[in-house]
């Protein structure tokens, strides 16, 4: 009961700590120092102290494009919003045009219809080409998996914010190994694997959640554990979310984002086909 309406008060908009978007100042530090602790780390939350990862460039196109496999369920092909709702359980309300999707600003997130344990998931995405903004205000969206986990979507080419708030971040937990995004208004792929968390019958964690993603081909996460759900300036933990399965939702953070080409794939075990 309580692992449902969690996440139903998050997918509904109620949690609105972890998806509403933030202004920020021109003249707003790069960080927080006010913030608590990571536990297990010597950095605060959104520390401007953490060092930024090393520039990558990236190949040109890696995955872009990449044809859906066979298995695969398609979540948007260019044409339609079918597979998406609003976080707010209603039509999802975003602009579909020239083959891509983008945010409409205070629409709020889009959601999948449907949920997802363990899988393989590529979308590509372009910040904005006009440059507005800076730091987390500049190009933000996020993939949130099970609506609680994000893959920090953000525009990082030249722009300064915290670590942990990066393209590639598991945010406000880790950095990206690296940074490997490309300049605004071009194209850029996600690959994304997730393990989902596990829980025992009595609800006590065995296995924590766990992403690996490459951006423009490049590993930014491997095989990382989340502490627990992604939080603003806060830490984390598993207590509230007690579920395996969740939904796909991509953030609205006041950027005009675009994304295309989503597909995934759910993930089987070894020795059963
Ligand atoms: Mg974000």
């Amino acid at each position: 009961m309580q692992k449902t309406s969690f996440r139903q008060a998050l997918l509904l908009g109620a949690g609105l700590a972890i998806f509403s978007p933030a202004s920020f100042a021109a003249d707003a530090p790069v960080g927080y120092k006010d913030t608590p602790m990571i536990p297990g780390q010597p950095w605060h939350v959104h520390d401007p102290d953490r060092p930024r990862p090393r520039i990558v460039t990236p190949g040109e196109t890696f995955s872009q494009n990449a044809p859906a496999p066979s298995d695969a369920q398609v979540l948007f092909d260019g044409k339609d919003l079918s597979q998406w709702r609003s976080d707010k359980g209603q039509a999802a309300e975003w602009k579909v045009e020239h083959g891509y999707l983008e945010v409409v600003a205070k629409k709020g997130n889009i959601v999948t219809k449907d949920e997802f344990g363990d899988f393989q998931l590529h979308f590509e995405f372009a910040t904005p080409e006009k440059v507005q903004g800076h730091s987390q205000g500049r190009g933000n969206s996020g993939v949130f998996i099970q609506g609680v986990y994000e893959v920090q979507v953000l525009d990082s080419y030249d722009n300064p914010t915290y670590a942990d708030g990066q393209a590639g971040a598991i945010y406000g937990q880790y950095p990206p190994l690296v940074n490997p995004i490309k300049k605004p208004g071009t194209w850029q792929s996600y690959d994304i694997i997730f393990e989902a968390p596990q829980f025992d019958q009595a609800g006590k964690l065995t296995k924590k959640a766990a992403v690996t993603a490459l951006l423009n081909g490049v590993v930014v996460q491997h095989k990382k554990e989340y502490m627990g759900p992604t939080q603003h300036k806060e830490t984390t933990s598993y207590d509230k979310v007690k579920f395996t399965r969740g939904p796909i939702a991509l953030q609205d953070h006041g950027n005009p984002m675009r994304f295309r080409n989503i597909w995934i794939r759910p993930l089987g075990e070894y020795d059963k086909p």
